[in-house]
């Protein structure tokens, strides 16, 4: 299993290895937490090329609240689940204005009360949105954070407790990323190019692809 020091040396290998950007595009908390539940089963480039248009369409809480959705659902059909996804953030920008008076609330609990907010999208909403330390737990950081042995659990919320026991809360978020680009980039689900990974010897996956 990883440990703190084992750990620390991880991320500052994986912070000389790739350069921190936040992919999913957006200028506000509206279009943050609109962006984020579009991104669901889907990539970031996705809901980038369709929010342009749904954010002029529709440029706040209220105007998303009144939007028919049927003309939300042809903006963003390209993201995939787009019946959900129209229904989701219509609801979730009523909910906004109806229950919060317009405005974002700060805590885990109160995201995750949002239509189509769940944990990892709560944590994404904090720690982009607010710069809440937060380690949202997606696909890749998963699988990235269970292979290399934070944990021998594959449940998220066990991932999530264990990298945030053993990464110090201030490179939380960076270590967020770094999981992603390295699970994009290296250590991708079907074929990890463990053979060039720059963590290898830090790894504990079992069927190294060497
Ligand atoms: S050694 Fe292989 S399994 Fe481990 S992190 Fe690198 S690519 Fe992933």
């Amino acid at each position: 299993m990883v440990n703190k020091t084992v750990s620390k040396k991880i991320i500052k290998r994986l912070k000389t290895q790739y350069r921190i950007s936040t992919p999913l595009r957006f200028t506000n908390i509206y279009q943050l937490c609109v962006a984020v539940v579009l991104s669901a089963q889907t990539t970031d480039n996705q809901v980038n090329k369709v929010t342009p248009l749904l954010f002029k369409t529709y440029p706040d809480f209220y105007s998303l609240a009144k939007a028919p959705i049927k003309d939300v659902e042809n903006i963003i059909k390209s993201t995939g689940f787009y019946h959900n996804k129209a229904k989701h953030i219509v609801a979730l920008a009523r909910t906004i204005v109806d229950k919060f008076n317009g405005v974002v609330p700060h805590t885990r609990q109160e995201l995750m009360s949002l239509p189509g907010v769940g944990r990892k999208s709560a944590n994404v909403i904090l720690a982009f949105g607010f710069g809440v330390p937060a380690i949202p737990v997606d696909t890749h950081v998963a699988r990235v954070a269970y292979r290399i042995g934070y944990t021998d659990s594959k449940k998220p919320i066990a991932i999530e407790m264990a990298l945030e026991e053993n990464i110090p809360q201030s490179d939380w978020i960076t270590a967020h990323l770094l999981f992603i680009y390295h699970g994009r980039a290296v250590c991708s689900a079907r074929k990890p190019l463990c053979s060039s990974c720059p963590i290898i010897s830090y790894c504990c996956f079992e069927n190294k692809n060497l």
